[in-house]
Formats: structure tokens, C-alpha cells, sequence
């Protein structure tokens, strides 16, 4: 592309800007002038691009680019761009924004391999499947001496760190999309171009990637959307020198998911690190863990499905065990850890046997409860009483009461939870201590956040709710950001940012966690009257909240909100016993008298430090909605002290393929990330600025020499008198002259005839 070329697409597209960017409704034009339009043929079909014939009425006819003609209603057709805009590397530049036109623009891209475009100050990536050849050491080199500049997650990392070595700000890549969008791998990249940046002093760099070996092997499963899919948020905080050399890290996670441990849909499989085990354990190693195959373990064999296409999980043990000895977690306490894993794995195979006739239990006494016993250092019988009876406090008496099948397999499961979660966290806490080494406190970091996207379902649970209310808060962030942005150059310029329009989610924010009266309060509320059920739930939320505007009652269990992305209708089925959470002090108790120091640590970890062992702490109490809260508002106060840097994930399709680009699917994603709002925001205001010197050399032509001044301000005043604009639709800065949307054609319209 020359640079005239470009010149010739900036100004294509100003002067068609007076035409609608949305819809079409200049027919004439675009039938006289034979420009291209999207139609439709079947509702929810492709896109298909087209030659407008005729209209009449609602109905036009259409010569599709096989000179076909077909008749589509006039809501299915949209203004197509004029071709030299195909594959623009902003959205931004687009002159019709609709969705078959973004959805166009990205799919030439992905079709060239450029999976990396703009909207805005976002960058889109999509999901290749594949290898494309874009990252690596001299690329990423390319990168870091400007030699390359077009959209790349090494061009976000690079921006990120210069602005932090310059303003010592700390800075954040913030990173969403849905499952097996991209996010953790786009993160891994992010965080090999910072470690090739800011290697060389402290050793600490080469730990940080080999840290999400550990996590994944852990932290990731397959699922039925994403072959590695992380089950937890992350933040990862990386601190710089002086110097600008990376010195320490920090490691942040969120909501991680405990109930994959124990269930698992069809077609799906439990964490990376049990397979891995089971296949790539030594025969020593084995034999002291009681170790058998993975088909063996109920908790793994239970969806069918016991290994992963092109995964060698033995080599991935081995991966791992390397991993382990950089981030330095002591060979002794590997092993606990993998005596651990061995035990949750026999605990799902305990089963039990119904003595009477109210389903009363008792556990069988077989191979799999000795080994639990031996792997967790306790004795069988006390292992067997714990998991088949509760104690009730009667008076001041203790007693045992039997647990029935149901009761006692939620125990079981339960207890396989708690271990797994703990060590989770335990191996967090690890990589902690081995990333600290110089942590600065300067305002020289760049935080990672890897998350789940928004969530829209035909089935939206407590879960998506959660989600979707971290997402509108990262939403909030967003839009306050551009909006700083705007407000920045306007002022620098000199011009009235005031008369830029914002929309806000604060609404729906209101409606989620206003006091007393929102969602999560009202929530937690029901949570605690021990006769509420999903419907009194749903009634109350129906009766307190119909006047936000962002809210919807439903019939029955249901209501919606109206996020930034959407509507969404919520289920309130298991909002209050998800929300509950209870914690089994039984089960702590027990943990701390086993003889291991892990499980020991984990059960102080959950209790009180001081007097009685086993209270539960006040953190403890707090119900899971109110917890999540209090992470996410933590982690935004964090990233508020920060610039951000946002780049969206998407997934081209549903199926895992490369080149395969499902349009609904990617539209539904553009949707969920708000893509084309951002875009919109991001030309609303007075999206087409010129220099003066541009505007006087285009249009200043007529003016009488009088009028030309040397003040190049004073000039373009001059001009827009004689153009005759009114002042609402311009703004004089000082450098530059900002239009309102369409002005420019405007402009153009009246050059060609005075
Ligand atoms: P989840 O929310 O389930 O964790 P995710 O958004 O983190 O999903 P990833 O695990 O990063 O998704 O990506 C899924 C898969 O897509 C990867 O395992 C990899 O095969 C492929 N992939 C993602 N990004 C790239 C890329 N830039 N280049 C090549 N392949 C990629
Ligand atoms: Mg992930």
C-alpha cells in the first residue's frame, strides 16, 4: 500500500461519512453509483456482498456478485465499503460501520493470517488454530526497534512498557474473550516479550513463562469448548527496575473452579496433572503412590475420555517436573504434593454400602480406603468415620450422626475438593515466593489479566451472573479509559470536551451491587433465611429492582439484565445453595489431625490461627457472591492505578479448526466484547481530525488573500466560516481542527460547487 493510497482511503471515507454509517437510506446514490451493498437472503444466514437494482416499498433487488438477483427486505441490506477498504488494519477506518462490514474486514484479515487488527485502542486478536509465523525472537525484535508497527500483541506489550519506562505508571494488558478464544496463549506472548525486553539481571524472567506450565498442568482441563481450558482468572504482575529489566512477579488468581475435580460432562476431562501423572510417573514414584492407570480412577473415567488428540501427557509430566525445579518447589514437597493427587484419585474410588432402610451408609473398607489413608498419613477407621457420619452438638454432647448415600458422597467429593483447592493455592503461593525476588513498589509494573469474557447462554446460571457482573466492572473501566483518552487530546488541544457523549454502564453496575437494594445484596439476603427458595429469590429481585431500567422480571425463576453486551435471561435455579457454599468444619478438623504438613497447612490456612482450631474465620462466613465482589474490587482498584491496554479474543469457530471462519459465531463474539460500541465511541465526539496546515491546503483555496492569515488558527476559522458549517459541528484546536461525524463530506460536497 503507497502512500497515496492511504490518502486516497482517508479520503473516500470522509467523504462518504455524510451518508448514514449504519444503515442505508441513500438508495438513489447507491443504485446510480453501482457501490456495493451486504444483503441477506435468509435471516441469520452469510452475508453475502451485492449490487442494489431496485427498490421498492420494503423490498429491493439485489445482483449478487454470481449475478444472481435476488429480492431481500430493505432490513438486510447494508452499505458494503468501497473495496479499497478491504482489510483495513483499524476498524476505525471503516466508513460504513455495520456488522456484515467488521465481520468482513476481520475475515479478509484472518484469510491472509493477519489475525491481529484494531477497533479503536483495542486489539482484536483471532484465534488461528495453527502456527502462524508472527512471534519469535526476530519478529518480536522487529517489534521492539519500531521496524514493525502493525496490530500485534508484541505492539501492545511494547507500548505498554514504554509508556511505564517513561511516565513510571504501572500499566495493564487486560485480556478477555470466550473459552478458547485465545486468551492465555495471547498472555503467553505478552509475557515472552516483556521477559525478551526486560531479561538479563535478575533470573527471575525465565520463571515467569515456565510458571504457567505449572498452572496449566493444574489449573487447565478439556473441555468440551477449548482443549486447554484455564478453569481460573489470573493476574500476573511483572515489576521492572529502574533500568527497565524485569525483577520480580506477582501471581493473582480468581474463581477457580473445585467441581471438575469430582464431575466432569461427557466428552470432558478433569485436570491436566491426573493424566499426567498416571501416564508419566516414574515406576518408583508409583509404586509408593499406589499409582494405577487413569482408567482405573472413578473421578477420571467417569466421561469418556482419558486423553487429549496430539497430547503426550507423560511428556508433559516431564515438562512439568522441570518447571517444578526452576520455580524451585523442594523435591520432598513435589512428592507430598503428588501423594496428594494420588489420594484425591482414590478417594473417588471409596464407595459405600446402605445398611438400613433410611439409606444410612457405612464406607466399604477396601483397597482404595487404605490407600487414602496411607497417602493422607491417617488411619482408615478415623478416614471411614469422617467420611460416613457428621457431628451434631447436642447439649454440650458430641454425637454421631450416619450420613445417608447422598449425604455421604457429597462428603467424599467434598473432602477431594478441599485437598485439590488447598494444594491450588498452595502451588500459587509457591511460585510466589520464587517470583519474589526484588519486587518494586515504584510504579514500574505491568499487569496481565487473563479472564473470562462475557457469558451469554441459553442457560445462564449463578456462574455466568458472576462473570458477567466482573465483566461490566472491566467494562466500566474500559469506558472511563477512552473517555480519559478523549478528554486528554481535546484539552491538550484546546478544544470543549464536554460536548462529547459517553454511554455508561453505571445503570447496570446500580443494579447489580447497589446497598441494600441489588442484586447481590438481595442475594445474600435470601441466602440467609433458611425458607427461601429460587422462586422467593426471584420474587424479591422482581419486586425490589423493576424500576432500574436495566432490569427484567421474568415468569417463574427467571429475570434479565441488560449488560453492556446485551440482554441476558438469568435462571435463579441453585442461585441461593451456589451462593451458600457451607464449609465442612468436620472435614478441617479432620485434616489437621492427618500426618502431613500440607494438609496440615491447608487446614489452618482455612481456620483461625488462634484459640479453637477449627472455627471458621470471618472470610469464611462470607457467602461466594460477596467474596467474589470483594476479589473483583480488589483487583479493579488495582488495575485503576494502572493504564490499560485492552485486547480482545476471538474464536473464529467452534470447532478448534484452522481457516475456518463461522460468521455467526464471530458476530456473537463482537457482540459480547462490544466491538462495534467501541469503535462508535471511538469516532463519536469529533472522530475526523485534521491539521490546520491540511484543512487550509484541501479547502482554503477561495479564500481572498486578505482572509489568509499567518496564524494557521485564525485561517481555519476563516474557512469554516466560508463553508458556511454550523459551530455545533466543529471545534478549532490548536493544532488541529476536529469534525463531527459527516462534516468532512459536508465539506466536500460544497468544495465541489462554489
Ligand atoms: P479458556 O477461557 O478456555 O481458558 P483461552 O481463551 O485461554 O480459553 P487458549 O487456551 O489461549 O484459550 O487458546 C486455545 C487454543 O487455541 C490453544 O491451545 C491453541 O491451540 C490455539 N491458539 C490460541 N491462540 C493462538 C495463537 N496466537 N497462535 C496459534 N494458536 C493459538
Ligand atoms: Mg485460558
Amino acid at each position: 500500500e503507497t502512500k497515496e493510497d492511504v490518502d486516497k482511503v482517508s479520503v473516500e471515507r470522509n467523504s462518504e461519512e455524510h451518508i448514514e454509517t449504519e444503515c442505508l437510506n441513500n438508495v438513489d446514490h447507491f443504485i446510480k453509483n453501482k457501490l456495493r451493498v451486504w444483503c441477506r437472503v435468509a435471516n441469520g444466514g452469510e452475508w453475502d456482498l451485492g449490487k442494489l437494482e431496485s427498490v421498492s416499498g420494503d423490498a429491493a433487488c439485489v445482483m449478487l456478485s454470481s449475478t444472481e438477483v435476488v429480492k431481500v427486505s430493505m432490513e438486510e441490506i447494508f452499505p458494503a465499503n468501497p473495496n479499497i477498504l478491504d482489510g483495513v488494519e483499524d476498524l476505525i477506518q471503516i466508513t460504513y460501520l455495520n456488522e456484515p462490514s467488521v465481520l468482513y474486514n476481520l475475515r479478509v484479515r484472518y484469510s491472509k493470517d493477519l489475525i491481529y487488527s484494531k477497533a479503536g485502542p483495542v486489539l482484536i486478536a483471532v484465534n488461528p488454530f495453527k502456527n502462524v509465523q508472527i512471534y519469535g525472537n526476530q519478529i518480536l525484535l522487529a517489534y521492539q526497534n519500531k521496524a514493525l508497527d502493525s496490530p500485534h500483541v508484541y505492539t501492545v506489550a511494547d507500548a505498554a512498557y514504554d509508556e511505564m519506562m517513561r511516565e513510571e505508571k504501572n500499566q495493564s494488558i487486560i485480556i478477555s474473550g470466550e473459552s478458547g478464544a485465545g486468551k492465555t496463549e495471547t498472555a503467553k506472548y505478552a509475557m515472552q516479550y516483556l521477559e525478551a525486553l526486560g531479561g538479563g539481571s535478575f533470573g527471575v524472567e525465565n520463571e515467569i513463562l515456565k510458571t504457567n506450565c505449572i498452572l496449566e498442568a493444574f489449573g487447565n482441563a478439556k473441555t468440551s469448548r477449548n482443549d486447554n481450558s484455564s478453569r481460573f482468572g489470573k493476574l500476573m504482575e511483572i515489576h521492572f527496575s529502574a533500568k527497565g529489566k524485569i525483577c520480580g512477579a506477582k501471581l493473582e488468581t480468581f474463581s477457580f473452579d473445585q467441581s471438575r475435580v469430582v464431575q466432569l460432562s461427557s466428552g470432558e476431562r478433569s485436570y491436566h496433572i491426573f493424566y499426567e501423572l498416571c501416564a508419566g510417573a516414574s515406576p518408583i514414584l508409583k509404586e509408593r503412590l499406589r499409582l494405577k492407570v487413569a482408567s482405573e480412577y472413578k473421578y477420571l473415567n467417569q466421561s469418556n475420555c482419558l486423553t487429549i488428540d496430539r497430547i503426550d501427557d507423560a511428556q508433559k509430566f516431564h515438562k512439568l517436573m522441570e518447571a517444578f525445579n526452576i520455580v524451585q518447589i523442594p523435591q520432598e514437597y513435589q512428592e507430598r504434593a503428588f501423594a496428594l493427587l494420588a489420594a484425591v484419585l482414590w478417594l473417588g474410588n471409596v464407595s459405600f454400602e446402605v445398611i438400613d432402610n433410611e439409606n444410612h451408609v457405612e464406607v466399604v473398607a477396601d483397597e482404595a480406603v487404605t490407600n487414602v489413608a496411607m497417602l493422607m498419613g491417617c488411619n482408615s477407621k478415623d478416614l471411614m468415620v469422617v467420611l460416613s457420619t457428621c457431628k451434631l452438638q447436642a447439649g454440650r454432647d458430641c454425637i454421631a450422626k450416619r450420613l445417608t448415600l447422598r449425604q455421604a458422597t457429597d462428603m467424599r467429593d467434598s473432602l477431594a475438593k478441599i485437598i485439590y483447592a488447598s494444594l491450588f493455592n498452595w502451588l500459587v503461593e509457591q511460585i510466589n515466593t520464587s517470583l519474589e525476588v526484588g519486587r518494586s513498589r515504584t510504579g514500574r509494573s505491568i499487569s496481565i489479566l487473563d479472564i473470562y469474557g462475557f457469558e451469554s447462554f441459553k442457560n445462564n446460571s449463578f456462574e455466568q451472573f458472576c462473570i458477567n457482573y466482573a465483566n461490566e466492572r472491566l467494562q466500566q473501566h474500559f469506558n472511563r479509559h477512552l473517555f480519559k483518552l478523549e478528554q486528554e487530546e481535546y484539552e491538550g488541544d484546546g478544544i470543549d470536551w464536554t460536548k462529547v457523549e459517553f454511554k455508561d454502564n453505571q445503570e447496570c453496575l446500580n443494579l447489580i451491587e447497589k446497598k441494600p437494594i441489588g442484586v447481590v445484596s438481595l442475594l445474600d439476603e435470601e441466602s440467609n433465611f433458611p425458607k427461601a427458595t429460587d422462586t422467593t429469590f426471584a420474587n424479591k429481585l422482581k419486586q425490589h429492582l423493576k424500576s432500574n431500567s436495566c432490569f427484567k422480571g421474568e415468569r417463574g425463576r427467571g429475570f434479565r439484565v441488560s449488560h453492556y453486551a446485551g440482554e441476558v435471561l438469568y435462571d435463579t435455579k441453585g442461585f441461593l445453595e451456589k451462593n451458600r457454599d457451607p464449609l465442612h468444619i468436620d472435614l478441617i478438623q479432620f485434616l489437621s489431625s492427618c500426618k502431613c504438613q500440607l494438609l496440615n497447612m491447608f487446614s489452618t490456612k482455612m481456620c483461625h490461627k488462634s484459640l479453637k482450631p477449627a472455627t471458621i474465620s470471618d472470610s469464611m462466613n462470607q457467602s461466594v457472591i460477596t467474596k467474589f465482589k470483594g476479589q473483583l474490587f480488589k483487583l479493579m482498584s488495582k488495575l485503576e492505578d494502572t493504564t490499560p491496554h485492552f485486547i480482545r479474543c476471538i474464536k473464529p469457530n467452534s470447532k478448534q479448526l484452522p481457516g475456518l471462519y463461522e460468521e455467526n459465531h464471530v458476530l456473537q463474539q463482537l457482540r459480547c466484547c462490544g466491538v462495534l460500541e467501541i469503535v462508535r465511541i471511538s469516532r463519536s465526539g469529533y472522530p475526523t481530525r485534521m491539521t490546520h496546515q491540511e484543512l487550509a491546503l484541501r479547502y482554503g483555496f477561495l479564500l481572498l488573500d486578505t482572509e489568509i492569515s499567518q496564524d494557521p488558527l485564525s485561517t481555519s476559522n476563516a474557512i469554516m466560516k466560508q463553508y458556511n458549517l454550523p459551530p455545533e459541528m466543529y471545534q478549532v484546536g490548536y493544532t488541529k481542527i476536529y469534525l463531527r461525524t459527516g462534516q468532512i463530506g459536508v465539506l466536500e460536497e460544497r468544495r465541489k460547487y462554489v
